[in-house]
């Protein structure tokens, strides 16, 4: 069995890490810039990210990777840099956690590609899975653990990136979250239920929620997938809260007290895999993590 799996079958609830956008940014990501540059550029700095996820107590932590696929990289000219920018962020993070101990685990982390497939846009199904493959093969290169598929709103793009994951990797365990709105579909009106059918039905070892309005609504989502599927193992990485402006920055307004009341909230509704998105720090993750251990203790 792959030692993630043993986990999920160990542990009740698995802590993963907060948001990566909102620490860059504070790291001095110029707006504009690409990301995944920062791989290559300044490595130190995204080291730094992941290792305060760590001593925060994380358990999986996600690659500097969201925006790393060829459509999203073409947007800064980066689009023959895709392995080399996957491949750096992997092994980035894969030394951070060798040198925290080696007990988390790394997840190459794939956000959606940025295009619309047809005919609402341009893309074609066989595209996307060319680029998903494209990522993940750096990913896996690389040396992570897992591969995450997140903030996910078309289910096509979904399956086209679990495709494109299974072209580079046969049994690399592959998690999948997608984004569900205030009225709880996604922003192409997905419900719950017809994700978890559809997922079910492909290779995929955790499935949930990610982003989106905030806890409160990401939590009716886990009831509902609970019950569809008992066992399946849920992900519950909402933002921490609504983004509020203030001094012309955006900032959230769920506190880390807050958030770690909403992951006992999600562990208890059924959730296993629990973390932040956008907004949330290693302080709400630290928070998280104790409010969890209390009450399992
Ligand atoms: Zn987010």
């Amino acid at each position: 069995m792959h030692r993630l799996q043993s986990m999920l079958v160990a542990s009740p609830v698995i802590l993963a890490d907060g948001a990566m956008g909102t620490m860059l940014f504070d790291a001095g990501l110029p707006a504009g810039e690409a990301p995944q540059i920062w791989n290559v550029t300044h490595p130190e700095r995204v080291r730094a990210i992941h290792r305060a996820y760590l001593d925060a107590g994380c358990q999986v932590i996600l690659t500097n990777t969201f925006g790393g696929n060829r459509f999203r990289l073409a947007r800064h000219g980066l689009q023959a840099r895709v392995f080399e920018l996957n491949r750096a962020g992997a092994s980035i993070l894969k030394a951070a956690v060798d040198e925290a101990g080696g007990a988390a685990f790394a997840a190459g982390d794939i956000g959606p590609s940025g295009e619309l497939f047809k005919p609402l846009g341009n893309l074609l199904f066989a595209e996307a899975v060319d680029a998903f493959a494209e990522q993940a093969g750096g990913l896996l290169d690389g040396g992570v653990d897992l591969i995450w598929i997140e903030t996910m709103s078309d289910l096509q793009e979904v399956q086209a990136a679990v495709e494109g994951v299974r072209r580079v990797s046969a049994d690399v365990p592959v998690f999948a979250s997608m984004t569900f709105e205030k009225h709880g579909r996604t922003m192409m009106g997905v419900a719950p239920e017809q994700a978890c059918k559809a997922v079910l039905s492909w290779s995929v070892s955790a499935f949930g929620g990610n982003c989106g309005t905030g806890p409160i609504e990401l939590l009716k989502v886990i009831r509902t997938l609970h019950e569809l599927a008992p066992s399946l193992p849920l992900i519950y990485k909402p933002n921490a809260g609504l983004p509020v402006l203030v001094d012309g920055k955006a900032t959230y307004d769920g506190t880390p007290a807050s958030m770690a009341q909403s992951a006992v909230a999600a562990a208890a509704a059924g959730a296993r895999i629990v973390g932040g998105c956008c907004g949330s720090t290693p302080d709400h993750l630290r928070a998280m993590r104790g409010e969890l251990a209390g009450k399992r203790g």
